[in-house]
């Protein structure tokens, strides 16, 4: 591959992820909007109402960040629901906390937690999101393991996640966006084109949405579907634990 991280051993890969969203936390909100034109809103938007989330029901938020998904699943289900924010990195838990806070959105648990090894009991939720972190995390079967094990039967698992284009056309668009544009809006913009190569070279190495759908099969989940969204640059996959 293009920087060479495929050779980087597991450790590293956690070290590296964990310096990245260091590094990004004060700007992760700005540069999302723009970086994606402001377009991870409407991609966010298909994932909450997929979701579906009713009154009462307990949402978890998985790599859930400075709590774009959390903030709106909190107003969903009303005072007798639950919506945990959870988190590796400790940075984007506090620009999360603030902003929810600066929102008003209180009783909303903020727990740091390492998607691989999630530390709630078995059958503790009916919704599980994952945006923009599955990507991130080291052993992503684990992770499917660990999430779909919190899931009650039947509860149901949201990733959203970046994919591969589903035209030549677009993937040739989307190849000099991510290699040439994305680092130089890094540079310019956070002064840090390293965590914006990180980001292209990850978006890269992450399954395509059918083998995404397969890993989800293999770790418990059935009627796994596929939602392509802005031309398979981005996927949206939900399944329901059986
Ligand atoms: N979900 C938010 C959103 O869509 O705006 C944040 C997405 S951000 C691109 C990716 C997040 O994944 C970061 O906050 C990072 O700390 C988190 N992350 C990386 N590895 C993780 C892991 N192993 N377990 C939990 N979170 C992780």
């Amino acid at each position: 591959t293009h920087f060479g991280f495929q050779q980087v051993p597991v450790g590293e890969k956690r070290q590296r992820v964990a310096g990245v969203f260091d590094s990004v936390a004060s700007k992760y909100d700005v540069m999302n909007d723009l970086m994606s034109f402001g377009v991870h809103r409407l991609w966010k938007r298909f994932v909450i109402d997929l979701a579906g989330v009713r009154a009462g029901e307990k949402v978890l938020d998985v790599a859930g960040g400075t709590g774009d998904l959390s903030r709106e699943f909190s107003k969903q289900v009303g005072p007798r629901g639950l919506v945990v924010l959870s988190d590796i990195n400790a940075a984007m838990l506090g620009e999360g906390r603030r902003r929810l806070a600066d929102k008003g959105v209180v009783n909303l648990p903020i727990v740091q937690a390492n998607a691989e090894m999630l530390p709630f009991a078995e059958e503790s939720f009916d919704c599980i999101t994952i945006g923009f972190g599955l990507r991130n995390v080291t052993d992503k079967d684990k992770a499917l393991r660990s999430m779909c094990r919190a899931l009650k039967p039947g509860g149901r698992l949201l990733v959203l996640e970046f994919s591969k284009p589903t035209s030549q056309t677009l993937s040739k668009i989307y190849d000099q966006y991510s290699f040439k544009l994305l680092p130089l809006m890094g540079r310019l913009v956070a002064n840090d084109e390293a965590s914006y190569r990180y980001l292209a070279e990850s978006i890269r190495m992450h399954p395509d949405q059918q083998t995404l759908k397969s890993m989800m099969d293999a770790a418990g989940f059935g009627r796994t579907q596929v939602y392509n969204l802005t031309g398979g640059v981005v996927a949206v996959h939900r399944g329901f634990r059986i």
